[in-house]
């Protein structure tokens, strides 16, 4: 049979016809938003969001870029006096030994106290305590760091060196032990790291959210989001004299900001 264009134009016909319009032309799809992130502010990927800083890494002994260095190993410029008979002397000069890149307690020197004030942060410091061992159990080694307000964080040669748990190195003196004894030898440099979050207050003062501590020793974890008490929300760091002739080098703390505001405070 002949197929004729008339004919082939009617068959054609017919099948658009029978077509469903859905199937000619299929709808779009609803674009599938993702989910929100923690918080309902951002959904995830999403590139608007502020990208966090970029921060330069501590080497082996320099601070990240975005610290503040109390202690570069040449003088005590971020730090006051404080402590036993301060007040009777003429200034507040920080009298410890610097030398070789470290400081070191002096017998006169008192305390010393940072100029700087810190809420949130994260705190780096070596130290070491006499190669030549004298003395025992707190006798022997012993200085400590404090944030003002809060409790010590005990620095101490507890390389075989018995007391009680809650005053040897590492502890959050008369509150908690480390998790473990990470100390090296005597004469050997030690790292503390330190998280702190400062309490949280209402408008009266009380405390809505108590200040925590994590604290690496040597880079082993020895407390993880402690809580202690203490109100005060900006703390001076202090070293402490306890007589012992301790070293400290490599001093730096960085102001913790929250994610998304790099300007606030978490
Ligand atoms: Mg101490």
């Amino acid at each position: 049979m002949r197929i004729t264009r008339t004919v082939l134009l009617a068959f054609s016909t017919c099948i658009l016809l029978s077509v469903p319009a859905s199937a000619a032309t299929p709808a779009a799809a609803p674009k599938k938003e993702k989910p929100f992130t923690p918080g309902g502010r951002w959904r995830a990927g999403d590139e608007s969001r502020p990208h966090p800083a970029d921060v330069t890494p501590p080497g082996p002994a320099t601070a990240p870029s975005d610290a503040i260095v109390l202690f570069n190993g040449h003088d005590l410029s971020q730090w006051t006096r404080t402590g036993r008979g301060t007040n009777a002397l003429p200034s507040t000069t920080p009298l410890w030994k610097i030398e070789n890149g470290y400081m070191e307690v002096t017998p006169e020197g008192g305390g010393i106290v940072s100029k700087e004030k810190f809420a949130d942060c994260q705190i780096h410091l070596e130290w070491a305590t006499p190669s030549v061992v004298t003395g025992k159990s707190q006798g022997r080694g012993n200085s400590g760091v404090i944030l003002s307000g809060h409790p010590e964080i005990q620095v101490l040669d507890s390389f075989e060196n018995d007391t009680y748990p809650d005053g040897q190195a590492s502890a959050l003196y008369g509150q908690y032990p480390p998790l473990v004894n990470a100390s090296r030898k005597p004469g050997e440099w030690q790292t503390y790291d330190i998280i702190y979050y400062a309490p949280r207050l209402d408008a009266t003062g009380k405390i809505t959210k108590p200040a925590t501590y994590t604290v690496l020793h040597n880079g082993l974890l020895v407390h993880h989001a402690v809580e202690v008490p203490g109100a005060t929300v900006e703390s001076t760091l202090s070293l402490q004299n306890h007589n012992n002739p301790v070293r400290y080098r490599n001093i730096w703390v960085r102001r913790l900001r929250g994610y998304d505001d790099p300007g606030k405070p978490l």
